[in-house]
């Protein structure tokens, strides 16, 4: 076995009985990136001298004894939408092809703390507007499981990167299902966590109310170990929060799950959802039962409102946060001769984005504007807060509730682009998490048609602990992971 091939934390087990290096780790997953990358686009940037500096500082300081944490000297990759110090970040976008930060997001600066080596800058949706990174203003990411067919999306690079083994670890964002979306249609495990448990200071923003960072990983011991490196408060960013410290995750991996209470959502398991897909979950919560979780169906009625609130208030968001790319303070400006500033900042603004974000930066526009601010954008907001609402009585009776993370499985490259509706659907699963602002983890419950299906696992705000413990035991029983596509 090739270290590339191991979880994280089965490299870190190694490392730490000094059984291999973290130099030896970075070079085998370069090794491994350099035979499969070709066909799979992961990463927009490489970032070897980074990794093998920081493998090499891990290293060291294990020669000289010194304390180090349980996941030194592992290798990741990071969604190109996070900063990172002197490294060229784009977000898929042309209007930053050249946008070289001076600063770490906090979750990056807590990677480096934690001793972790940044491999890369993994592809994604223009400003993670999309569902099969299909808008990446760069290139194309393919699925390892079935190369013509997409890896999902925004984080589509980063779901890619950890089912090819092109990294131990990756990093994604979410904003109505980019983390969980591709971890499922890529079969591997990712979290997005309850908004204000992780920091978004230096992620660049789509829409401030539902970001928030998470990992993906091989299976779900990485994933919290992975999560206790982010989960960090941090006064840069001012939604951050202070008031729940994280709780030691891997205690949660117990396999222990008896008498738990599950919610199975009644409203993501019928229409619109692939019967092969149905008939993956329906065994994952086959399993769930004889592991002694008591599963019982539960009514959210407003979830199916939950697709048009967010595409109200994300656009609407994204038009305020994307206002500062206007050639001045960041990327890309015009070469046109122009005739007054406003003139710049269109010609800047029409080449830099692609047609994706401009359409979602004039909806934006349009449901803020006045007039339609109350018809639109506040009545939006209404609905968001019955949604949390059903979500806040779900959990007054289920610690957990279960549904797929995406209903179809992983479509074929171009299929979707010109039927917008098909491509929103692809989210329809994950969006009502975000617009509630709870935790999720996608775990892989099995394949049809030979493609991974995941199981979504929702869980109460700041209960990442139940989510982890919870898959965990499944994951154990269950036996997905460790299944890897032939790339
Ligand atoms: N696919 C959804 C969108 O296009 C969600 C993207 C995300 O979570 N960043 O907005």
């Amino acid at each position: 076995m090739e270290p590339y091939e191991l979880t994280a934390h089965e490299l870190a087990e190694r490392l730490a009985r000094k059984e291999l290096s973290a130099v030896e780790a970075v070079e085998s997953q370069f090794a491994r990136i350099e035979a499969v990358e070709g066909r799979i686009d992961a990463y927009l940037l490489q970032t070897r001298d980074t990794a093998l500096e920081q493998a090499r500082a891990v290293d060291e300081a294990r020669v000289r004894g010194e304390a180090l944490g349980p996941l030194a000297g592992v290798p990741y990759a990071a969604k190109d939408v996070l900063c990172t110090n002197g490294v060229t970040t784009t977000c898929g976008s042309k209007i930053l092809r050249n946008f070289v930060p001076p600063y770490d997001a906090t979750v990056v600066a807590n990677c480096r703390a934690a001793g972790l080596s940044l491999l890369g800058k993994t592809n994604m949706d223009e400003f993670a507007m999309g569902s099969s990174t299909e808008n990446s203003a760069f290139k194309i990411t393919r699925n390892p499981w079935d190369l013509e067919r997409i890896p999902g999306g925004s984080s589509g690079g980063s779901a890619a990167a950890v089912a090819a083994d092109e990294a131990f670890l990756a990093l994604g964002s979410d904003t109505g299902g980019s983390i969980r979306q591709p971890a499922s249609m890529c079969g591997c495990v990712g979290l997005k966590p309850t908004y204000g448990r992780v920091s978004r200071y230096g992620l660049i923003a789509y829409a401030s109310s539902l970001d928030q960072i998470g990992p993906l990983t091989k299976d779900v011991r990485d994933c919290a170990l992975f999560q206790q490196v982010l989960s960090v408060h941090d006064p840069l960013d001012s939604t951050s929060s202070s008031d729940h410290p994280a709780p030691h995750y891997v205690s949660a991996l117990t396999g222990e799950v008896k008498g738990l209470k599950a919610g199975v959502v009644k409203e993501l398991m019928g229409e619109g959802i692939e019967p092969g897909v149905q008939e993956c979950v329906r065994k994952a919560i086959a399993v769930m039962e004889g592991l002694g979780v008591e599963c019982e169906e539960v009514e959210m009625p407003h979830c199916e409102y939950a697709l048009p609130v967010y595409y109200i208030i994300a656009p609407a968001e994204c038009s305020s946060n994307l206002a500062r790319f206007d050639g001045v303070r960041y990327g890309h400006r015009t070469d046109e001769p122009v005739a007054d500033y406003e003139d710049m900042f269109a010609k800047t603004r029409a080449e830099g984005f692609g047609p994706e974000v401009r359409l979602r930066i004039i909806k934006g526009t349009y449901v803020l504007s006045k007039g339609y601010y109350d018809a639109y954008y506040l009545k939006a907001l209404k609905v968001r807060t019955l949604i949390r609402r059903d979500f806040d009585r779900a959990f007054g009776r289920f610690d957990v509730l279960l549904s797929p993370t995406s209903p179809t499985v992983a479509f074929k490259i171009g299929e979707r682009v010109d039927d917008p509706l098909a491509m929103k659907l692809a989210d329809i699963c994950t969006i009502p998490v975000n617009l509630a602002g709870i935790p999720a983890l996608n775990v892989p419950c099995g394949f049809s048609k030979g493609l991974p299906v995941g199981l979504q696992i929702m869980g109460k705000p700041f209960d990442e602990e139940t989510l982890l413990r919870v898959g965990y035991a499944y994951e154990q029983q269950a036996g997905w992971a460790g299944r890897k596509p032939s790339v």
